[in-house]
This record gives C-alpha cells, sequence and structure tokens, in this order.
C-alpha cells in the first residue's frame, strides 16, 4: 500500500509549488523578453530620430549659407561689406551648430556619422567657401557668371556630403520596422526637397546676376531641379500615413503648392523664358534670392513641421512601449506573487492542518496497534494513512461491538438468557409511547408450582436447573419478536403482541403441557423430579399496571384451584 509519509506530503507541496512558479515564469519572461525589446528598439528610435532631426538641421543650415553666400558674391560697392560681415556670421553660426552635433552623435554612439561629417561634409565644406571667398575677393571687372556658377556648384557639393550623412544614418538605423519608420524616410524626403527647392533659383543666379543667357547645361539643371521638387512634393504626402495627416500637415503641404510650386517657380521659369527669348531679365540676383526666399519659406516650415511631428511621434511609441514593459513586468509579478501566497495560504491554512489531522490519526492508530501488538514499533513510519484509517475502523467496530454486548449483559438475566425486569420496563416505556399502548397484549404469567420444595430437596443447584429448564421451554414457544422475562425467582412473564385471549390461554396450555413432560434424570438413588407450573393468562389493558393484576389475579386463581393449571 502506497505510504505517505509527512514529508512527502512537504515535499509534493514544494513540488507542485515550484512547477507553478516555473509555469508563470515560463510564460512570463517571454513576454517581458519581447515587450523589453520593443521598449529598447522604439528608445532606439527615438535617438535616431533626434541624431536625424539634428543632423537634417546641420544640412539645412549647410543648405540655407548659399542664400548670405549668394547674396556677397552678388553685392556691389557698400552693401559688399556688409553682406561679407553677414556672410561670416552665418558661417559662424554653421560651425558652431556642426561642432555640436559631431558631439552629439559621439556622445550618442553614432562615432561613423560623426566621422562621415569630419572626413567629408567639413573638407567640402570649407572648399565650398574658399570658393565662394575666392569670387568675392575677385575685383568687379573680373567677375563673370561662369566664375560665380562654379562658385554656388561647390556649395552644393558640400551639401550633398551632409545627405549622405543622413542617408548613412537611415540606412544603419534600428528603428526602421517601427512605426516611426515612416519618418526616416519623411525627413530625407523633406531635406532632399528643401535642398532641391533652393537651387532652383542657384542654378541661374549667376546668369541672371550678369544680365546673361543661362547656359543650356544651367537650364536642364534648373528643369530637372523643378521636376525633382515636383516629385518629391507629391511623394512626401503619399509617404505620409492618412492616420498621421493632421490639419496642420494638410495646411503646410498645401501651403508649398500655392506658394513655392504654384507662384515660385514660375519665377525661375518666367527667367528662363526670357533668357531663351534674349530680352533682359525684370531682376538682378538679390531680387531674385529674395523673391524666392518668401516661397521658399513653406518648404522650410513643412519640413520643421515633419521633423517636430517624427519626434513627437517617436517619443511616444518609446512612452507607449515604456508602460507596456512596466505593465508586464507588474502583471507578471502580480501573478507570481499571487501563486506564491496562495501555496502558502494553502500550506498554512489547508495543509498543515490536514498533515497535523493525519499524524492525530496515525498516533491513535499506533497505540493502538502497538498495544495490541499488530505493529512492531520500529515500522511505525512506513504505516499509510489508509492503514491508520483502517485500523481506527477496526477499533471503532470493536467499540460497537463491545457496547451491544454490554446492553444485552445489562438487558438479559444471566442465570436463564432470557430479558430481566430492566429489559421489561425498556418494553413497558416502548408500548407507553405507542397509541395502542397494551390493548393488544397477551400477558402470560407462570410460576413454578412449589418451587421452595424443589429447592429443600435437591438443593439449589437442581433449583437453578429446574429454573434454567422453564426458561428454555418458554423460550421455545414464543415468536422471536416475543418477550420471556424472569420477573421473579422462579416467576416468568411471556408477552405476545396481537393475539386474541383463545390463542393465548392455547400458548399458555401447551406451555404448562410441555414443561410437565420434561423429566430431570437425577442420581440414581433420587426419584425422578416432575415440575409443574400455574399460569394466568390475561389479554388487552388500558395500562400495565392493570394488565400485570389481571394477570397475577388469574395465576392466583390457578394456585387456588389447585396448580398445575391456566387460568384467566
Ligand atoms: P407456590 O407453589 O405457592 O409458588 O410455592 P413456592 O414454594 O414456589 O413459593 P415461594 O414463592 O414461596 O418460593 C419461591 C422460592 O424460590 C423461594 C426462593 O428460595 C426460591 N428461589 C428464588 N430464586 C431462586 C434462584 O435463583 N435459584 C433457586 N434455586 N431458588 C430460588
Ligand atoms: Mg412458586
Amino acid at each position: 500500500m502506497e505510504t505517505l509519509r509527512t514529508e512527502h506530503i512537504s515535499k509534493r507541496l514544494q513540488l507542485a509549488m515550484l512547477v507553478i512558479v516555473l509555469s508563470i515564469v515560463f510564460i512570463s519572461v517571454p513576454l517581458i523578453v519581447s515587450s523589453n525589446q520593443n521598449y529598447l528598439k522604439s528608445a532606439e528610435a527615438l535617438k535616431e530620430i533626434q541624431m536625424l532631426k539634428m543632423v537634417a538641421d546641420l544640412t539645412n543650415q549647410i543648405s540655407r549659407e548659399r542664400a548670405p553666400a549668394n547674396s556677397a558674391m552678388s553685392s556691389q560697392g557698400e552693401q559688399r561689406e556688409q553682406k561679407i560681415i553677414e556672410l561670416a556670421e552665418y558661417r559662424q553660426g554653421v560651425d558652431q551648430q556642426y561642432q555640436d552635433t559631431l558631439k552629439v552623435l559621439k556622445e550618442a554612439g553614432f562615432a561613423p556619422i560623426a566621422q562621415q561629417l569630419e572626413s567629408n561634409l567639413y573638407p567640402y565644406l570649407l572648399q565650398g567657401r574658399k570658393t565662394v571667398d575666392q569670387y568675392i575677393a575677385l575685383p568687379t571687372q573680373q567677375r563673370e557668371a561662369k566664375k560665380l556658377d562654379h562658385a554656388i556648384l561647390a556649395m552644393f557639393q558640400a551639401w550633398d556630403q551632409s545627405y549622405i550623412a543622413l542617408q548613412k544614418l537611415v540606412n544603419h538605423s534600428h528603428g526602421k520596422d517601427t512605426r516611426v519608420s515612416n519618418y526616416y524616410t519623411l525627413i530625407l524626403l523633406l531635406a532632399e526637397l528643401r535642398d532641391q527647392a533652393g537651387r532652383v533659383a542657384s542654378n541661374i543666379m549667376a546668369a541672371v546676376s550678369f544680365q546673361q543667357e543661362i547656359p543650356e547645361q544651367n537650364l536642364a539643371r534648373t528643369l530637372q531641379t523643378q521636376r525633382q521638387t515636383r516629385y518629391l512634393w507629391e511623394l512626401i504626402n503619399v509617404v505620409q500615413s492618412e492616420h498621421d495627416k493632421t490639419p496642420e500637415f494638410k495646411q503646410l503641404h498645401h501651403a508649398v503648392r500655392t506658394e513655392f510650386l504654384d507662384k515660385g517657380l514660375p519665377i525661375i521659369d518666367g527667367l528662363a523664358q526670357k533668357s531663351l527669348q534674349h530680352q533682359r531679365y525684370h531682376m538682378d540676383g538679390t531680387q531674385l534670392t529674395d523673391a524666392m526666399v518668401d516661397k521658399f519659406v513653406t518648404v522650410v516650415e513643412l519640413q520643421s513641421y515633419i521633423l517636430d511631428y517624427s519626434l513627437k511621434v517617436a517619443a511616444d511609441e518609446r512612452r507607449e512601449a515604456r508602460n507596456k514593459l512596466i505593465f508586464t513586468l507588474f502583471l507578471s509579478l502580480v501573478s507570481l506573487l499571487t501563486a506564491v501566497l496562495t501555496m502558502f495560504y494553502a500550506k498554512k491554512w489547508v495543509f498543515e492542518p490536514l498533515i497535523r489531522a493525519r499524524n492525530q490519526l496515525f498516533k491513535l492508530a499506533r497505540h493502538r496497534q502497538i498495544d495490541q501488538g499488530v505493529i512492531e514499533p520500529t515500522k511505525l513510519g512506513y504505516l499509510s494513512l489508509f492503514d491508520a484509517i483502517q485500523h481506527i475502523e477496526n477499533m471503532l467496530e470493536q467499540r460497537d461491538a463491545f457496547e451491544f454486548q454490554l446492553k444485552h449483559i445489562a438487558n438479559t438475566d444471566s442465570l436463564t438468557n432470557v430479558a430481566n425486569r430492566f429489559a421489561l420496563d425498556e418494553y413497558i416505556k416502548f408500548r407507553d409511547s405507542q397509541n395502542s399502548g397494551f390493548l393488544h397484549t397477551a400477558l402470560i404469567v407462570i410460576d413454578i408450582d412449589h418451587f421452595k420444595q424443589v429447592n429443600d430437596r435437591y438443593g439449589h443447584i437442581v433449583g437453578d436447573l429446574v429454573i434454567q429448564h422453564v426458561a428454555n421451554q418458554l423460550r421455545q414457544h414464543i415468536r422471536s419478536s416475543d418477550l420471556v422475562v424472569r420477573y421473579g425467582g422462579d416467576e416468568f412473564l411471556v408477552l405476545i403482541e396481537g393475539i386474541d385471549m383463545l390463542k393465548a390461554q392455547h400458548i399458555a396450555e401447551t406451555i404448562r403441557h410441555d414443561i410437565q413432560h420434561v423429566n430431570f434424570n437425577l442420581a440414581e438413588d433420587e426419584a425422578d423430579l416432575i415440575v409443574t407450573v400455574s399460569i394466568g393468562v390475561a389479554v388487552g389493558a388500558k395500562s400495565w399496571i392493570d394488565l400485570l393484576e389481571r394477570a397475577d389475579q388469574a395465576l392466583f386463581k390457578a394456585k387456588a384451584a389447585g396448580r398445575d393449571r391456566v387460568s384467566a
């Protein structure tokens, strides 16, 4: 049989606890890991968007440096010095931003991008500036459109390098497959739109400044730039998801169309037409720059809106991912704690009381078994709970049997084994509690004739045998539902339910007859002993006392009439 010792139960409990805790851990860990990865990715994406914004801002500054450079190159006389100072100040601002960008990139772990800026962008920028300065330094008579165009192109090349850095940043980004991935593309597109839009005027700037015909190459570049600008403008609308097309975006995007595409580009087209028709331009270089700057503002606004918006989206993403991570951690912890607390609760309030009850059961069973020699004390530990219960069940059965015996002894006359006065009292009580009472009870009173003489003549042992003989005879003449009582020394009562007087008298007569016909074979020299009895019968009475009185009177009658007879 299986043994269930205390330490086994504890071990099983601990094992169950371990299984539950491990199950929760197995479910939680992948969830936490994936939430954490999402969070790290979104944090990385935010950092990348911040870097992109920074490099895009620098790119814009470099792109914008063309405006003061163009102004300084096309200005003459008094204005010239002023424009040179403005250009120098602007360049200082660009340099400062360049240094700041480098520092931030390096600190944020984007050293390869910083390297790209240092080894490519800055040398090209210096080269472009040098070409611009050389042009500015030229005496007016030595200036020509070709040289001006050369200086303008040199500045374009510096921008190209900053754009390459921007592209590199996007290509190496880790957040491309997050919700902000669209913005990587959008930032690139807008940086290019901004630059192309700026180049539209720069391409014809030299020719317009010198009131010369625009060279074919520049015309081609201008047309190409215009087409590119329109294409980028449309592409931006396509890439921007419908969900993120805020009213502000729509308004800014529309403004680029109405201001820059619909009003700015026709200025360039007009000048190109004039050049083709060999007519004089209606504006000079400075006026062209001023006219375009106004329209160009809409492109700059759209770009800065997208940069800010993308930063906001990335920050929102990161916050959401962080909340999800915290929630997952919290939920896992709560589940784990709940499981552990439940198990501790179960251990303390369910299993420990059960184990205690079991041990007490064991103790009870063991004592009993050791007492009875059923089990050796050394084998106690191997006793199973079911053994213990079985033994206690046996114990209870034994006790029940003992109680039954005790009760039986209390109700039985020890000499004759028929019921005694105590049992009769119980029976009287029972009949009193019934509606019918003693109305249908037949009472037969039997008394041995001259019994005193039997005692006197044969001794008490024979007397006892005679009493036992009478009791046996009585038992043989009744059913199991009837009651035989030894009422006094040589007096018996027989109680039978549900028979009439005739039947009762008949039974009484049979009893009397049968008792008389049994001979006691005594010692050889003794005469045979013949026992006779006198019997009184009564049937039905209001109470036990009435019934007994009537039966007694009948017995008295039988005795008085000469004994060995039945009276009613
Ligand atoms: P009667 O015909 O009028 O009944 O005469 P009797 O001698 O039987 O009357 P009595 O009631 O005076 O005698 C009963 C005797 O039974 C008295 C007593 O000594 C005897 N006796 C009572 N109990 C026992 C017993 O348990 N064993 C024996 N051997 N004798 C008993
Ligand atoms: Mg008698």
